[in-house]
């Protein structure tokens, strides 16, 4: 809402009502499960415009009146998540050369117990869930080291799983819209790469989310379709990590400047057009 600064001279009893009920709108508004967006460029303040004593104007859902003009009014975290802003970390390749890479670590207000979300596969309340976090915020030496040492960190989380079991397109945290397939095929073996838009920070911003080591990709699913909460991907598998049946579940953040619809196959998890962010920050919370 807007700043009021300076003295304030008292409001005439029939402002005070019309702003009262302006305010009661307001909170109606702010009420209901989702009310319509429209946003109302504030007018700047010029010696020709009446003052806040002024005529009230009449504002659409979604701002509030300040004198004669409507200001946006601002819903705050209730339907917008914050910027999520990257991180640089480095980490020693497996020829002792320090690599300077970007990350998005688990915001403060996120827990930290992966037990805590939600996951693109059905999870009871009380199952351990995951045998890998990510990790790419950590000091070097304690980022994950697979068998070759060239597999140091890890930008997503492993989620054991029995084969077969179905893989389905889960909305992220502040998601507008329905999920696209940008890719399915080969990458973290069989995967299904989905594009998401969220509102944080005042803006869209797109998101992919990777789903690797398929066993198999659902029918119908190709690029460019879009796929609705629930919808099936493809099935749990080990292609790509043989003998160990898992899903790896990576998310990341689209950069500025880079259409996501024009992405495809490893271009997706390139770290020039997507940076890897802690799922944490995205996946519903149970
Ligand atoms: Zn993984």
């Amino acid at each position: 809402m807007a700043k009021v600064s300076g003295p304030v001279p008292p409001l005439a009893p029939h402002v005070r009502a019309a702003l009262a009920a302006a305010l009661l709108a307001a909170l109606a508004s702010l009420g209901s499960a989702r009310p319509k967006r429209v946003l109302v460029e504030p007018r700047a303040p010029s010696a020709s415009s009446p003052s806040a004593m002024g005529p009230l104007a009449v504002c659409p859902p979604g701002a509030l009146p300040d004198g004669d003009a409507c200001v946006p009014f601002r819903r705050g975290d209730l339907d917008e998540g914050k910027a999520l802003l990257a991180e640089r970390n480095t980490h020693t390749d497996k020829r002792g050369r320090s690599q300077s890479y970007e990350q998005i670590p688990r915001q403060p207000d996120r827990p930290a117990a992966y037990e805590a979300y939600l996951f693109p596969i059905p999870t009871a309340p009380d199952e351990k869930l995951v045998v890998g976090g990510y990790d790419l915020h950590r000091d070097d030496q304690d980022q994950r080291r697979g068998a070759h040492l060239s597999a140091v960190g890890h930008g997503g989380v492993d989620v054991v799983a029995r084969r077969g079991t179905p893989v389905r397109s889960l909305p992220l945290e502040h998601q507008e819209g329905d999920a696209e397939i940008r890719y399915a095929g080969a990458l973290f073996g069989q995967t299904v790469v989905t594009s998401h838009t969220v509102r944080q920070g005042g803006r869209l911003r797109d998101y992919v989310v990777l789903h690797g080591h398929l066993d198999g990709i659902a029918r119908g699913v190709a690029a460019g379709r879009v796929v609705k909460a629930g919808e099936q991907l493809g099935e749990v598998g080990d292609t790509g990590s043989e003998g160990l049946v898992h899903l790896h579940l990576e998310i990341r953040q689209v950069r500025d400047g880079v259409d996501v619809r024009a992405l495809s196959g490893h271009d997706l998890a390139d770290n020039a057009r997507t940076v890897p962010v802690d799922p944490r920050n995205l996946l519903p919370l149970r």
